[in-house]
Formats: structure tokens, C-alpha cells, sequence
């Protein structure tokens, strides 16, 4: 099959759908890859990388999708995009369709196979392409914390770990998923004083077992989220509720009962956030400031360390990615129920019912 991988255009966006690995791991499975020029170069990798590992380099994205039958990407495709998908073509990516009736109506009308990586599944219920930004989301949380914190940036000039004689900033994680058991971890590997409020029993007592006294759990309820927000220097919000919005769990009103210049980051901000004060923000301008309380919000944050961002999604896609080119989607999704759940659009229908529910469009 031709693969092909145009340079990402969305603003921000530094991360490429296949990294010299994949590319190479496709042509030794007999394919045919196709990069855009530069499209690596936002995550470190040269075209001189891609011709090493067996890729071509085409000079412009039209060549790519004038070449290519599958087009492997990362963000979902942008209306210039758009217009250059063709019946013929696989599409696997992130395209987030539910909120999004204007790329929907696009794919549809190029009559496009587009696999989503959000809706792709696993064994365990958990979503496997979605799970590696979590991650990195998770671990960037208590660093951008932690810098938050410094006074030059508003914070109220406390260190996580403390030092011998001052003891450790407090920490209180709300959710303890992936983006919070990884946030919890490298908080309390700098040293702070960490617990993790989530409202799964089952998902507290794994955390207990696996992380006991490396942090601490406690039940999420109004009562106990006041009382640690309260004490916190740091609260790191890490709810989901899939499918739905971030419930709010910590109102304008408990910002006063909260240390001055003590930091929020809302990992969830992707889902409206579950900080009442919450707004979404920028890697240029990533904190603002509401009752003294400092507020970090980036809505990509994996877009800041795009290098670690697109190898770990790299790794995660690749296996998809080969069953793809190798078998062609129809008997690669007939012999993977998980890869089938990805399909979202075929040849001008939608075949997602969340998205169909979503949008007011037959399924
Ligand atoms: P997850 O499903 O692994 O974990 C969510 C956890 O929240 C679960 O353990 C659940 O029990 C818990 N929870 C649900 N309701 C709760 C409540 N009321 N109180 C306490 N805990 C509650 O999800 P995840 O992968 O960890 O993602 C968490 C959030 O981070 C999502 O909104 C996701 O979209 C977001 N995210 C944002 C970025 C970013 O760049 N900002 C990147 C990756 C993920």
C-alpha cells in the first residue's frame, strides 16, 4: 500500500503522524511511504531520517494525497485538507467528528474510509491511542505546576520536594486515571506531599496496592475535595466522565478558602475543565490569574514536548497502522473488533453512532 504522511498544518502543532520507526517498520512490511518535506522536522526528525529508513520525501501535501491511499496523521484534517480527500482514501488520525459538524459533512462528501484514533478500543475498556497523550498530559501536569509556582510566574514561591528543614508542597490530584495516577507519580517522586481523589473504589484500591505509600488516596467527596483543595499548593484537576463535560468539582467560592498564589493545572480544560474558573489557554500564554489562585489550562498539552508526543502515539498507532496497510481496512477491521470501533465515516456514510447522536445524522 502507499502510506502517506503530510507535514501537520494546524497552528501548534509540531507532532507528524509517522516517525522514521513506523516509516521503516512499513516498507519492510512491503509498503510505500510517502513523506511530506519537513514534516518531521517540529518533533526532531530530518528528511534525511525518513530517506534512511526507506520513505520518499514529495515536496508538497498535494503530492502526498494525490500518491498516497492511506494518509496517517495526527490532528484531524483542516478544510485545505479536506478538499484533497478522495473516495479512495484511509484516513487514520485524531478527528474528534462529534463536535465538529463541518469536518463530518467534508469527510463525508469525499466519501473517505476514516478511522479515528479516539474511538479505537482495547481489551480492557480503555482507549489505547487516546491513552499515550494521557500520559505524557499527565507527567507534563506537576512539572508546569511546579514552574507555575515560582514567584516570577505569579506563584506562591513554594518548591515541590522542599528541602531538608522546610517540608514538601501539598498536592491534590482530583481523578486518578491515567493522566492522574502519572501526574501523582512524578509529583511525589519531586518530592511533594501527594494525594489522589478519585470516586472509583475499584480503580483506588489498584492505586493503593500498586502505589501505597508512594501517595495517598482518599474518596472524592465534596466534603473531603474542599478540605485537601484547601490545604493544597498544587491541585491537579484529571477527571473524565466519558463522553460527557468535566463536572465541576471545585467552585469560584472555594478559590478563597485556597492559599494565595497556590497553582491549578486543569488537565481536563479538553473537556471544559472541572474548575469553575477554568478557561482553556496556550502554550504562548498558559497561566492566568483568578483570586490569587494561578490557573494553567493548555487544552494540547503534549504539543509542548512534541518529540516524546509523537514517538509515544507512534508506538501506540504502529501496530494498527501495519494491520491497515498489510490487510486493507476491510479484513483488518473484520479481524479486529477494537480497530472497528475506530471507523468512523465510509464511502459517505457515518458509522459512529456516538457522533451521528452527536451531530443529528443517520448512522
Ligand atoms: P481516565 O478515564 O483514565 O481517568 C479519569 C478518572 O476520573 C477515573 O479514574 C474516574 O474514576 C475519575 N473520576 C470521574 N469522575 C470523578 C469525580 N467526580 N471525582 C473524582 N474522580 C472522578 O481519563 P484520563 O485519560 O486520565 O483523562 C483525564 C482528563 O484529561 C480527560 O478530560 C482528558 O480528556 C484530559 N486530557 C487532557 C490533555 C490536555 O492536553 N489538556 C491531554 C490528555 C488528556
Amino acid at each position: 500500500m502507499k502510506i502517506g504522511c503530510p507535514t501537520e498544518i494546524k497552528p501548534q502543532e509540531f507532532r507528524v503522524g509517522l516517525t522514521p520507526q513506523a516509516a521503516m517498520e512499513a516498507v519492510a512490511h512491503g509498503h510505500e511511504v510517502i513523506v511530506q518535506k519537513g514534516a518531521g522536522l517540529g518533533a526532531g526528525f530530518t528528511d534525511d531520517d525518513y530517506v534512511a529508513a526507506g520513505a520518499r520525501i514529495a515536496e508538497t501535501a498535494e503530492q502526498v494525497f494525490a500518491e498516497a491511499e492511506m494518509i496517517v496523521k495526527v490532528k484531524e484534517p483542516q478544510a485545505v485538507e479536506r478538499k484533497m480527500l478522495r473516495d479512495y482514501h484511509l484516513l487514520f488520525t485524531y478527528l474528534h467528528l462529534a463536535p465538529d459538524p463541518d469536518q463530518t459533512h467534508d469527510l463525508l462528501a469525499s466519501g473517505c474510509t476514516a478511522i479515528a484514533y479516539e474511538t479505537v478500543t482495547d481489551d480492557r475498556g480503555g482507549l489505547p491511542l487516546l491513552a499515550p497523550m494521557s500520559e505524557v498530559a499527565g507527567k507534563l501536569a506537576p512539572q508546569m505546576g511546579a514552574w507555575t509556582l515560582q514567584k516570577a510566574n505569579g506563584g506562591r514561591g513554594v518548591l515541590l520536594g522542599g528541602v531538608p528543614g522546610v517540608g514538601p508542597a501539598k498536592v491534590a490530584v482530583i481523578g486518578g486515571g491515567v493522566v492522574g495516577t502519572h501526574a501523582a507519580r512524578v509529583a511525589a517522586g519531586m518530592g511533594a506531599d501527594v494525594t489522589v481523589l478519585d470516586r472509583s473504589l475499584p480503580r483506588m484500591r489498584y492505586l493503593d496496592d500498586v502505589f501505597g505509600g508512594v501517595f495517598k488516596t482518599r474518596y472524592a467527596s465534596a466534603g473531603s475535595t474542599a478540605e485537601l483543595v484547601a490545604e493544597a499548593d498544587m491541585v491537579i484537576g484529571a477527571v473524565l466522565i466519558p463522553g460527557a463535560a468535566a463536572p465541576k468539582l471545585v467552585s469560584r467560592a472555594q478559590l478563597s478558602t485556597m492559599k494565595h498564589g497556590a497553582a491549578i493545572v486543569d488537565v481536563a480544560i479538553d473537556q471544559g475543565g472541572c474548575f469553575e474558573t477554568s478557561r482553556a489557554t496556550t502554550h504562548q500564554d498558559p497561566v492566568y490569574e483568578v483570586d490569587g489562585i494561578m490557573h494553567y489550562c493548555v487544552a494540547n498539552m503534549p504539543g509542548a514536548v512534541a518529540r516524546t508526543s509523537t514517538i509515544a502515539l507512534g508506538n501506540a498507532t504502529m501496530p494498527f497502522m501495519l494491520a491497515l496497510a498489510d490487510k486493507g481496512w476491510k479484513q483488518a477491521c473484520a479481524d479486529d473488533p477494537h480497530l472497528l470501533n475506530g471507523l468512523n465515516t465510509h464511502a459517505g456514510k457515518l458509522t459512529y453512532y456516538a457522533v451521528g447522536k452527536a451531530l443529528g445524522i443517520d448512522v
